[in-house]
């Protein structure tokens, strides 16, 4: 599935602290949908817009299965990354969901670490939609 195959829905956004500093920090959400299809993730976004890339890092959080009529939280999983301008220039990364707010969010199932993501279909699907959101999503300007 390539990057183009993703169609990213913006939803709401809002305004608080950041979960590790208590910066202020930007929150955006939306869906994505395999093309024309039907939705495949929930993505949140959230970063510090007072700090650079290389400062603070940004945060994509994912609830990653299925979301049609009849489905529960059983057939989603939590899915973190996270996102940050280095030496070597931008880095993404699977974090532990466990440690974040989704992993408490109702629809979600089971909150997956590094170990449960790196190496299976998951990480390729995780990366791919950030790829679309950060195309696609224009809110998220940093
Ligand atoms: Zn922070």
């Amino acid at each position: 599935m390539t990057n183009q195959s993703y169609e990213v829905e913006p939803l709401g956004q809002t305004k608080g602290s950041c979960e590790c500093c208590g910066a202020a920090r930007r929150a955006i959400w939306g869906v994505v949908h395999a093309a024309g299809a039907e939705t495949v993730a929930s993505y949140f976004v959230t970063w510090v817009p007072e700090q650079a890339l290389t400062v603070h890092p940004a945060h994509m959080d994912l609830i990653l299965g299925a979301w049609g009529e009849g489905t529960g939280a059983a057939e989603r999983v939590a899915v973190s990354l996270l996102f940050q301008h280095g030496a070597e220039g931008a880095e993404l990364r699977v974090i532990d969901a466990s440690g974040r707010k989704i992993a408490k969010n109702p629809l979600v199932g089971v909150a997956l670490g590094p170990d449960d993501v790196m190496g299976s279909p998951l990480a390729k699907t995780a990366f791919g939609i950030f790829d679309a959101v950060m195309a696609q999503d224009v809110r998220f300007a940093v």
